[in-house]
C-alpha cells in the first residue's frame, strides 16, 4: 500500500475488500499544448491506456497516440456549461479503476501544479487504488522557454514563484510576500484578476513600469507574447478578455527576451503586440 493509505488494506495494494484486483490510474502531465513536449513516459502511458480521461487544456493531437480501442472521456468545460465537478471526475477515475481498467488521467501541463492532481490522488488512495504520477512540463516552464524569458537569471532573478489567480476561499496571496527583490512571478489563471494583481503589487511598492509579459496559447502555433509593464496590466487584460489559456510573467527577466530573441528571430514566427 502506498503511503497515503492510513488504514492498510490487508488484501494488499490495488485490491478491494474482496481482494479483487483493481486497475491502475496514471495521473499524466500532457505539457503545454505542443505534443512534442510530452515525456516518453507519458507517451507510453497514453499508448497503453484502456481509457483516457482528459481536460480542456490537453491538445487533441495527443489523443491520436492512443490505441484505437482506447476509450476517451472529456471532462473539461463544454460550451457554456460548467465542467464536471472535481468530485465527479475523481469518482469516474475510481469507478474505471474498479472495473480493472488501465486509466490515464491526462491533464494540461503538470498534474501537481494547479492541476488538482493531489485531490484526485487522495481519493484514489482512499479507495486503495494504485496510482502513479507522470510529470509534465508546466505552463510556466513551457511558456518561458517558448518566449525566450529565463525565469531565473544570475544577478537578476534568483527565485521564481508560481501563483494562482483563482482562490477557492479568502483573498489572493499576501502581496507583501510576492514583492521581493530579484524574484520572478508567474501568475496562472491571472488574467481575470489582472486589476487586483496590478493594484496589490503597486500598493506594495512594485514599480509601475515593472516589466511583464502575457503569453497566450503558449507553445502552440497561435502563441502570442504581449510585453508591457505593470501599470498597463489591467488594460492589456481587458484587450485580451476571453483569450485562454494565458499566463502572466512579471519580472526584470522579461527584458532579457529582446536580446535573447534577436539571434533567432528568423526561426520563430511569433506575432508581437
Ligand atoms: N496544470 C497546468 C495548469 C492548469 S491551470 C500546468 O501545469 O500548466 C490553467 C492555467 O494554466 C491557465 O489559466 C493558464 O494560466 C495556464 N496555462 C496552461 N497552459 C497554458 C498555455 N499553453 N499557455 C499559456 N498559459 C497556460
Amino acid at each position: 500500500a502506498h503511503q497515503y493509505v492510513k488504514q492498510p488494506n490487508l488484501m494488499g495494494s490495488g485490491c478491494d475488500s474482496e481482494g479483487i484486483k483493481h486497475g491502475k490510474v496514471q495521473l499524466v502531465g500532457a505539457g503545454p499544448n505542443d505534443p512534442e513536449l510530452l515525456t516518453i513516459k507519458a507517451l507510453k502511458a497514453i499508448q497503453q491506456a484502456d481509457v483516457i480521461v482528459f481536460d480542456r487544456l490537453v491538445n487533441r493531437e495527443i489523443l491520436d497516440f492512443a490505441a484505437d480501442k482506447c476509450q476517451q472521456i472529456y471532462v473539461g468545460k463544454r460550451c457554456g456549461q460548467p465542467s464536471l465537478k472535481q468530485e465527479e471526475i475523481s469518482q469516474i477515475l475510481v469507478e474505471l479503476a474498479k472495473l480493472g481498467k488501465r486509466v490515464v488521467r491526462l491533464k494540461g501541463g503538470d498534474p501537481f501544479i494547479f492541476g488538482r492532481g493531489g485531490e484526485e490522488g487522495l481519493l484514489l488512495a482512499k479507495h486503495n487504488i494504485e496510482f502513479e504520477v507522470i510529470p509534465g512540463i508546466t505552463a510556466a516552464i513551457g511558456c518561458a522557454a517558448s518566449s525566450y524569458i529565463p525565469l531565473t537569471h544570475r544577478e537578476i532573478a534568483r527565485s521564481v514563484t508560481f501563483v494562482t489567480g483563482q482562490v477557492v476561499t479568502g483573498a489572493l496571496p499576501a502581496w507583501s510576500e510576492l514583492v521581493k527583490a530579484g524574484q520572478t512571478l508567474v501568475f496562472y489563471m491571472g488574467l481575470e484578476k489582472a486589476q487586483e494583481i496590478q493594484q496589490g503589487l503597486v500598493e506594495q511598492g512594485l514599480n509601475p513600469d515593472f516589466p511583464l509579459a502575457i503569453i497566450t496559447h503558449g507553445c502552440s502555433r497561435q502563441q502570442k507574447v504581449h510585453v508591457s509593464c505593470l501599470d498597463s496590466l489591467t488594460s492589456k487584460a481587458r484587450e485580451l478578455k476571453g483569450v485562454s489559456p494565458a499566463l502572466i510573467i512579471l519580472g526584470e527577466v522579461v527584458k532579457l527576451r529582446e536580446e535573447l530573441n534577436m539571434t533567432i528571430e528568423s526561426v520563430i514566427s511569433q506575432e508581437e503586440v
